[in-house]
């Protein structure tokens, strides 16, 4: 079983395996027809058996026998490579498909186990030549016939083999994707966590500071929300935080940098904003948020306030020192009833 608990091991891993078998299932349709059309009934008759056994493998997946289902499906490429081989000879390239599974055993490396079976995979590829060598095929084909089996396993098998790297590829972009939202966004808001806040605004502040335009924070805190929590309950809480984590997003401009910054408190930081222009700002969204309750679904609807602390960026200051000038004034608000923004 493959890498459990990752995608490799997942769903769609299962599905991709599935799609696998229905169009090996298919390509051996093609090699019955190729076998019939060359002559070579014994091949013929191998085809058949397997696509009953990717046919098999395909509904042991649907029946959650997965394991089952692989198993199937590496006995039947093991096995097949083995009967072309010593049916029309090694030059026919039947073992080339043996050389697929090198790339998935060490990706899903089973239980630790990818290095002995992939040297347990050698000894039979070599063990397999060596018959071949010391033995005539058992149902030989003209020369030409073989070389033209030979063109056609190369052709499949570099387009399985492109197909195997484009899967995983993906495999590994969708994880990368994945990480990066989780290290860098608050699950609840998906605005910036604090880390990334700090690495964006640090990154904003610089390039402001290079060109001499004025930064400002801008602290915001939703007042009482522990009343909200207590009075509709956590799960109401929550959408009251993405709603105010929305209002903010929409009346901030396009390169601001907002964060949630802690529980129920929401930092932005403004490059080529004065002090007017962030107060300015900051008392549209405490206006708006104030004068309309927000929705929260199930049309229900919760009124809350905002208060807020502002604070611009001195000379060559880093963010600490004018966060806490910030964090000073959304007191100075809170102190003097809430509902308010004040500069610091
Ligand atoms: P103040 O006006 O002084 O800011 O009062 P307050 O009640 O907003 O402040 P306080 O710091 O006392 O309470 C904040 C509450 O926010 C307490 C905590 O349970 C709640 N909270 C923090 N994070 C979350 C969250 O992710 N979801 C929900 N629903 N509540 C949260
Ligand atoms: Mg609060
Ligand atoms: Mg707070």
């Amino acid at each position: 079983m493959p890498l459990r608990g990752s995608s490799l091991a997942g769903k769609a891993f299962w599905a991709m395996v599935q799609r696998v078998a229905l169009t090996a299932a298919a390509i051996d349709v093609g090699y019955i027809l190729l076998f019939l059309w060359l002559g070579s009934l014994p091949l013929a008759a191998v085809n058949l058996v397997s696509i009953a056994m990717y046919l098999g493998a395909y509904q042991l997946i649907q029946k959650r026998f997965n394991a089952a289902a692989l198993g199937l499906i590496w006995l039947e490429v093991i096995v097949h490579s083995a009967l072309g081989s010593l049916l029309i000879g090694w030059n026919s390239g039947f073992h080339y498909y043996l050389l697929l599974f090198i790339p998935a055993i060490v990706i899903a490396n089973t239980r630790g186990f990818a290095l002995p079976v992939v040297v347990a995979l050698l000894v039979y590829y070599l063990g397999l030549q060596e018959l071949c060598d010391r033995m005539a095929p058992l149902a030989p084909l003209p020369a030409f016939s073989v070389k033209i089996v030979n063109w056609i396993h190369i052709c499949l098998v570099f387009a399985m083999s492109a197909a195997l790297a484009a899967y995983y590829r993906r495999t590994i972009l969708v994880a990368e994707g994945r990480l990066r939202k989780q290290a860098t966004l608050d699950p609840l808001t998906a605005l910036n966590n604090r880390s990334h806040f700090e690495a964006l605004a640090t990154h904003a502040l610089v390039r402001s500071q290079r060109d001499g335009t004025p930064v400002t924070l801008l602290l915001c805190d939703v007042d009482h929300f522990k009343r909200v929590n207590d009075e509709h309950g956590h799960a109401v809480g929550d959408e009251v935080l993405v709603e105010v984590a929305r209002t903010l997003s929409r009346n901030l401009r396009e390169g601001d940098v907002l964060a949630r910054w802690g529980g129920e408190e929401f930092l932005a930081l403004m490059p080529a904003a004065g002090p007017d222009a962030a107060m300015a700002t900051a008392e549209r969204i405490r206006a708006a948020v104030s004068q309309t309750p927000l929705e929260v679904g199930q049309g229900a609807s919760v009124g809350v306030t905002l208060s807020f602390g502002v604070a611009q960026v001195h000379g060559a200051e880093d963010l600490q020192p004018a966060t806490a000038r910030a964090d000073k004034a959304l007191y100075q608000s809170k102190h003097a009833g809430r509902n308010r923004v004040s500069w610091g």
